[in-house]
């Protein structure tokens, strides 16, 4: 059986082209036919946490009334996600413009919408403090994360998956208790912390990056796209899990599966060694195939290339 895991976080719509590649400014590129799919790093994590990973998932996040909205619940419902906490609010939902080119590599810009009005409110803080892993992302309003995480139980596990890159403010750099970001936010957050790390003498490699996020919290997983990923926790050995080898199709998402399935085997107890291998395996099935949630595979898949 799995934990609990509560996501609270995005949804979007993906508005999907495949490009020879990405436009330039002011350039325009013709494309393959347009795709319409579920996405948005919450509900993403949270599918992946509840198909991926087998935990028992909540989403809480906020949906427009319109008809991208029911492809969201539709697709979290398939994953057996509960959805009672997501609300229903007067703007649209969030959308996501999306540009793949035939590596996999995608160029995203997304417009929020009803994901500025994810909101924390007493129901939710319960739930949250019925969870072993509150999975975090920053595409909804700080205050939402901050409350999110302040919900949680003692013994509880905060995990904040640092994306889209922002500032975070100092209390909630201290609610966190695992740290999961890609090279590119890695080196956003130690450009911005205070102290003698500065933009130009930022360390460039993955480690290094690793090594000074964990001035500021107790573990950081930073992923590394074909390369797989690193694991660091304070007083423990660095840990590199190479990537599995496989050909990427589309990579929106790849990250997000790691999240999901990260947190769903924290929630069962598991070491973040062991959990980290699971997501490892996880986001490379992900990438093989199109989408983000339509892409996440099973638990049993995950299993059997982790072992
Ligand atoms: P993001 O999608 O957030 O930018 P990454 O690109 O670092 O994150 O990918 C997240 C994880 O997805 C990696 O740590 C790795 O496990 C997996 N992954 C990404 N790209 C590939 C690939 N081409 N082959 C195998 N695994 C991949």
């Amino acid at each position: 059986m799995g934990g609990r895991v509560v996501v609270v976080g995005s949804a979007n719509v993906d508005v999907v082209v495949e490009v020879p590649h990405h436009p330039r400014g002011g350039e325009t590129v013709l494309g393959g036919d347009v795709r319409r799919t579920p996405g948005g790093k919450g509900a993403n994590q949270a599918v992946a946490a509840a198909r991926g990973g087998g935990a028992e998932t909540t989403f809480v996040g906020a949906l427009g009334r319109d008809e991208a909205a029911e492809l969201l619940l539709s697709s979290l419902e398939r994953a057996a996600v509960r959805t009672d906490l997501v609300d229903r609010v007067a703007a649209p939902t969030g959308t996501a413009l999306i540009t793949v080119t035939p590596d996999g590599r995608n160029a995203i810009a997304v417009a929020p919408g009803a994901n500025s009005h994810v909101r924390v409110d007493a129901a939710r803080s319960a739930r949250l403090a019925a969870a072993d892993v509150v999975l975090l992302q920053l595409e909804i309003p700080v205050d939402a994360v901050r409350s999110a995480a302040a919900a949680k139980r003692p013994g509880a596990l905060v995990v904040l998956n640092a994306a889209p890159s922002r500032r975070l403010p100092a209390d909630v750099w201290s609610q966190i208790d695992i740290l999961v970001v890609n090279e590119t936010e890695a080196a956003d957050l130690v450009a911005g912390l205070p102290g003698p790390t500065t933009p130009a003498t930022a360390p460039a490699d993955p480690s290094a990056l690793a090594a000074a996020l964990l001035g500021r919290v107790p573990a950081v997983v930073v992923t590394v796209g074909d390369e797989g990923s690193l694991v660091a926790e304070r007083g423990k050995r660095l840990l590199t899990i190479p990537a599995h080898p496989v050909r990427a199709v589309d990579t929106t998402g790849a990250g997000d599966a790691y999240c999901g399935v990260l947190a769903a085997a924290l929630s069962r107890g598991g070491s973040l060694d062991a959990a980290a291998r699971l997501a490892n395996a996880a986001a490379a099935l992900a990438v093989t195939s199109p989408g983000a949630q339509d892409a996440i595979p099973t638990a049993e898949e995950v299993e059997a290339l982790a072992a």
